[in-house]
């Protein structure tokens, strides 16, 4: 690649030194660089994985915690809730907010954000909404990435809420030590249809809203489905935790839950590393499949070999299995060269 040969004013080197700059700030947890990094990583470019190359060794000592559940059901509340909860003993804690269902929504989240009063003045607290501009990978990938930014910057605790059920919300929980799922009392009729799905990724449950009528009644629904299910996790059994979050009550018995799981998960060693290992191995893979797609579709100018298949392939002369492979062999012979 002819791009990336040395020479003065070399773009490549520009960008290194810039990523190097804002890893350096980063590491003393300068917020401007925190929110840049972010924004690089966001946009997908190669500034911002030289910074996640750089940082990678500062990652992986935050707890990251996942918390999802249908619109509505107090989620932000929650973690804001529980985001107090731990300022107040001393940590560092950092929160993301995804939305995968609607990119451009940012600015709806972000209004929530600022109503939050903590949000402000706080060095140990640093909020930021993720929508999807367009990275490779979407914005579940782009969260990973803020997370191991986040940690890079010194956050204990790293707090992901994410909406709805989707494979986004699935991604999210690749990421996350710990993931909650908050239902509502009004919950109650969907759980039996949900718990061939998403019911799986809960380590925790949160009926939150249970100020409401009906709270005892979606406990005991979940309760029983989860006996039922008695699915293998080694022995962790999903606690169901009751919340009203906005008056922050049975925030201190869910960070409980949280705890308890953390130290289920590191209380066998051997499952710990296995866990982890499958973890970077997952991360590995997507990655190499990413870098892969990026290269075959910027290298081979795929687009215009699409363009002039169409006609052979819409009159049935040649079959897109064939276009693909030969488009494929095509990419290997010019590389072996
Ligand atoms: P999210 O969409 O899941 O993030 O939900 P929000 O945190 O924005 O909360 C949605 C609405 O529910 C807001 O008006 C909250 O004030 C309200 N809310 C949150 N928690 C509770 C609760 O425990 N009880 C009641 N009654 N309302 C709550």
């Amino acid at each position: 690649m002819p791009s990336s040969k040395p020479q003065g004013g070399d773009p490549d080197a520009t960008g290194r030194q810039i990523a190097q700059d804002l890893a350096t700030r980063l590491a003393k947890g300068d917020r401007r660089a925190i929110a840049r990094g972010i924004s690089l990583v966001e946009d997908g470019t190669r500034r911002g994985r030289s910074l996640l190359d750089l940082i990678y060794r500062r990652t992986g000592r935050a707890r990251r915690i996942g918390i999802t559940g249908p619109p509505g059901s107090g989620k932000s509340t929650l973690v804001h809730g529980l985001a107090q909860s731990l300022r107040k003993a001393g940590e560092r804690v950092g929160i993301l907010a995804v939305d995968p269902s609607s990119p451009f929504s940012g600015g709806a989240i972000l209004g929530d954000r600022i109503r939050m009063p903590s949000a402000t003045g706080d060095e140990g607290l640093f909020m930021r909404s993720m929508a999807s501009r367009g990275s490779l990978g979407g914005v579940a990938a782009a969260t990973y990435e803020a997370s191991e930014i986040l940690e890079a910057a010194g956050f204990d605790w790293i707090l992901i809420e994410t909406v709805g059920v989707g494979q986004s919300e699935l991604d999210v929980v690749e990421l996350a030590d710990t993931t909650i799922l908050v239902l509502v009392p009004e919950s109650g009729d969907s759980v039996q249809a949900m718990k061939a799905g998403i019911m799986e990724i809960a380590d925790i449950f949160v009926v939150n809203k249970y100020d409401r009528e009906g709270g005892d009644r979606l406990i005991r629904d979940l309760e029983a489905t989860l006996d039922l299910s008695g699915w293998d996790r080694g022995g962790w059994h999903p606690p169901v935790e009751k919340t009203v979050a906005v008056r922050e009550e049975g925030v201190g018995e869910l960070l409980d839950a949280i705890g308890r799981h953390g130290d289920w998960l590191s209380e066998d060693p051997a499952r710990h590393e296995r866990i982890r290992a499958e973890k970077i191995s997952h991360r590995a893979k997507v990655l190499l499949n990413r870098s892969l797609l990026e290269k075959v579709w910027s290298e081979g100018a795929i687009d215009e070999q699409l363009a002039a298949a169409i006609e052979p392939m819409s009159k049935r002369e040649l079959s897109p299995y064939r276009w693909a492979r030969t488009v494929l062999e095509r990419l290997t012979y010019n590389r072996e060269r």
